[in-house]
């Protein structure tokens, strides 16, 4: 019996290993990458405080299920080993699993469109149409950035600011997401880079935002769970187009 639950927790960390490589190669299709920096983590344990982080500057493009590295969030020496990871990943995630519990997977990165908005005064999504109200009283919005994160508390604060939403608009930064599964966070991520997108041409033509009224923003956003099982379905589907070019994201 110890023997088989034993068998089955490898077997759930291993998918998740090879659903959050996925996740990166994808983030480079998607043009969501930044050179080597930004970080995508899954938690394994319970608690979440035991989670799998991309390895220090390491491309997207290149990232295999085996190369993501399995972290502690109170394992002090973290940072003091050969092989430690991004300061500022190691702060965020750490933080984050640790404090958020809704938090299993957490997606943070700079996509242009997104990062353009977290650059603007006000960086919130109108609802002008099906994307944007998807996010309509769903988005955290942290307007106090501290620098970059490389400190603890940044860490801290950035989990806190979370409330008890899973997606945050970061002024001055990008964006983080969090969700149950890695599907789940991505579809999140994929959607809010497209409605980002969808405000800044729709700002670019400076002319005044047709939004929706609150009644209609939230009937539209309450629309979208009827489309949750979307998540999985997309996922998947990214996962065998990658497989038809590149499978090393499994190994
Ligand atoms: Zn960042």
């Amino acid at each position: 019996m110890a023997v088989h639950s034993l068998h089955a927790a490898d077997e759930h960390e291993w998918q998740l290993r090879v659903d959050l490589a996925a996740a990166f190669r994808l983030a480079v299709h998607f043009d969501w990458h930044e050179s080597v920096g930004n970080h995508f983590s899954a938690a394994v344990s319970e608690d979440g405080k035991t989670f799998l982080l991309n390895p220090r500057w390491q491309h997207f493009s290149a990232i295999r299920a085996s190369d993501l590295l399995l972290l502690h969030a109170e394992d002090k020496e973290t940072m003091e080993r050969e092989n430690a990871p991004d300061p500022s990943a190691w702060c965020i995630h750490g933080s984050v699993h640790a404090a958020v519990p809704h938090a299993r997977v957490l997606l943070h990165c700079h996509p242009p469109y997104a990062t353009a908005l977290c650059g603007l005064k006000d960086p919130s999504l109108k609802p002008i149409d099906q994307n944007t109200a998807r996010f309509f009283n769903r988005c955290a919005i942290d307007l106090d950035f501290g620098g970059m994160a490389d400190e603890a508390e940044e860490g801290r604060r950035i989990a806190r600011a979370f409330g008890n939403h899973s997606i945050m608009m970061m002024g001055n930064h990008g964006v983080s997401v969090a969700g149950e599964t890695v599907a789940k966070a991505f579809e999140d991520l994929y959607f809010l880079e497209r409605a980002a997108k969808t405000m800044v041409l729709a700002y670019s033509t400076g002319q005044p935002l047709n939004v929706m009224d609150d009644t209609l923003a939230e009937k539209t956003a309450a629309a979208w769970d009827d489309y949750a099982g979307a998540a999985d379905a997309h996922f998947e589907q990214l996962k065998q187009m990658l497989d038809r070019t590149d499978p090393t994201y499994r190994d």
